[in-house]
């Protein structure tokens, strides 16, 4: 009997070949995630959803409630290109996944109108200046993407 201590399991009938996968994938964004990102795309408009049971406004938007699973797809408002940083983190390390080069700031921004707020990249501003709070304003993509980041990143206002 033969054992791979790394397994910890019996190999005598297995035959193991050690390697990696890197797999391009795609995802349908939905509906509700497909709007969104088209009025990014076309109007640079930041759009989000209002439950009509609660009146919290998610953006991005969401096809149901988190509080009350109101179906919200046909309740749509435009917000604000602005909004204030709720928190943030210095990415320090690179990586070929990551949209910037290190160091550079992710922040969780909440557009004016919107309750909940998304990810993004803050940019125009030292990293070191960064701070909760912060007035910011999306500057958006010269070329689509058709993702996110059709907003390039957020500026300070
Ligand atoms: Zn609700």
């Amino acid at each position: 009997m033969s054992a791979n201590p790394k397994y910890n399991v019996d190999l005598t009938h297995c035959f193991v070949e050690e390697g990696s996968l890197s797999l391009p994938v795609q995802a349908f964004a939905g509906r509700v995630g497909s709007k969104f990102i088209i009025s990014l795309r076309d109007q640079n408009k930041i759009l989000g959803v209002k439950c009509p049971t609660c009146n919290k406004v998610y953006c991005p938007p969401r096809e149901y409630c988190e509080k009350d699973l109101t179906k919200l797809d046909e309740n749509w408002v435009e917000l604000s290109n602005e909004g204030t940083i709720t928190n943030f983190t210095i990415v320090n390390y690179n990586d070929r996944h990551l949209p910037r080069k290190a160091p550079y700031c992710l922040a969780m921004i909440k557009v004016d109108g919107a309750d909940s707020p998304f990810a993004h990249i803050v940019e125009g501003v030292e990293v070191e200046q960064v701070k909760i709070r912060m007035r910011v304003k999306a500057v958006y993509a010269k070329e689509t993407t058709n993702t996110i980041l059709d907003i390039n990143h957020f500026e300070p206002v």
